[in-house]
């Protein structure tokens, strides 16, 4: 058992960060000190942190001005998921246990091991006097939870402040197998709708006096899960569009119902947009005596191919060897926020395998070889004209 990071510690400086964050229980929306602690780290390095705390949430902007052109963000959360019950975990979920070449605990992977690999590549670079862009930490502790007031906040103050980034990585946990295996460069939107479809309840006997409401949702339905999402752009899967929930009717089966409600969930890829799948949803429960209410969850994003993608891949190549994956697959990310505000994205972080898991771990290895990935990019970072 070995937790301890002072000098006599045998571990990477990212595996010693690591542990300290780990320590610091920041269960969303709680930042447990965690972000303090990493002004403590950066503040020696010349970075300034800018508080944007907003609604009970702990945001940070840490930004050291560079030697060469260009500025390059690192876009990353220090809240995790609740625990589950502590005693099924291996080692106490906050003691950060490290054993037998492997780091225990909550937010290991997702992702206080990506925020600890990312401040030592800094501390490294700074530490040789080698010459690095701008570098900007962007860092919420609102990521797990709605997301309301962390992220997209701080992009709003640093888009009225002028200082957006030019790229960013941002350091969930991106690979399968092996760090560098896969990053992503997009996600796919979200839009969930509510279709309400409404008649007059009445006798099944009589039903020349009322309006079945689910005879009114049937069809409408149907028509819903026959629309054509068109081809999908590059490198994402077909937008999916899955009816999730029925519910109508009393329990009796001699009443007609009234209404009927319906819960839609449309995952969908950048050739489509937010406008265009209201107007087929509209469009396909026309005829109907129909309330629809959107809610556009997250918007599509994808960085096209292109030298930051490039650079990215070139320094996985380098450190490890890997031909990188280009994915867009997983759920939704804060990469939405940033890639909408025109910035360059690329996740890149440790393996995803024990995320949000009882047990999570991460092995001390990836955190190293993910330390100079980082390094390297950002050492060879370079603003595109
Ligand atoms: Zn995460």
């Amino acid at each position: 058992m070995q937790s301890d990071s002072s000098t006599t510690s045998p571990f990477s400086i990212a595996t010693n960060i690591a542990v300290k964050l780990i320590q610091r229980e920041s269960v969303t929306p709680e930042d447990g000190g965690c972000q303090n602690y990493i002004k403590t780290l950066l503040s020696p390095l010349g970075f300034v942190r800018t508080s944007v705390d907003t609604g009970g949430i702990t945001n940070s902007i840490y930004t050291r001005i560079g030697e060469l052109n260009g500025t390059l963000a690192f876009a990353g959360h220090t809240d995790v998921v609740p625990t589950g019950p502590a005693e099924l975990w291996p080692h106490p979920p906050f003691a950060a246990v490290i054993d037998d070449g492997v780091l225990h605990g909550r937010g290991a992977q997702d992702m206080k091991g990506g925020v600890a690999c990312w401040i030592a590549a800094v501390a490294g670079l700074c530490g040789e006097y080698t010459p690095i862009p701008t570098i900007q930490m962007l860092i919420t502790s609102d990521e797990e939870g709605d997301s309301i007031d962390g992220t997209i906040r701080i992009l709003e103050y640093m888009q009225s402040d002028g200082t957006l980034p030019d790229a960013a990585i941002i350091g969930e946990p991106s690979c399968a197998k092996l760090v560098g295996d896969t990053i992503r460069r997009g996600r796919r939107g979200v839009v969930q709708v509510r279709a309400t479809f409404h008649g007059k309840q009445g006798h099944s006997a009589y039903p020349q006096d009322a309006d079945n409401a689910i005879h009114r949702a049937a069809p409408a339905l149907a028509r819903v899960a026959a629309i054509e999402w068109g081809e999908p752009a590059l490198g994402f899967p077909a937008t999916s569009c899955q009816i999730t929930n029925v519910n109508g009717g009393t329990g009796a089966t001699n009443v007609i119902p009234g209404s009927c409600e319906a819960l839609i969930d449309i995952r969908y890829n950048p050739g489509n947009d937010f406008d265009e799948i209201k107007a087929a949803i509209e469009a396909a429960c026309e005829d109907s005596e129909t309330t629809l209410d959107f809610d556009h969850v997250a918007i599509a994003f994808s960085t096209p191919d292109g030298p930051f993608l490039d650079q990215v891949c070139a320094s996985i190549k380098k450190v490890t060897g890997i031909e990188t994956v280009r994915d867009t697959g997983g759920g939704t990310s804060d990469g939405r926020f940033l890639a909408a505000a025109g910035i360059a994205v690329a996740e890149l972080g440790t393996t995803n395998s024990t995320i949000h898991q009882i047990g999570e771990q991460v092995a001390i290895a990836e955190l190293d070889i993910l330390t100079k990935i980082y390094s390297d990019i950002i050492e060879n970072f370079e603003v595109q004209a």
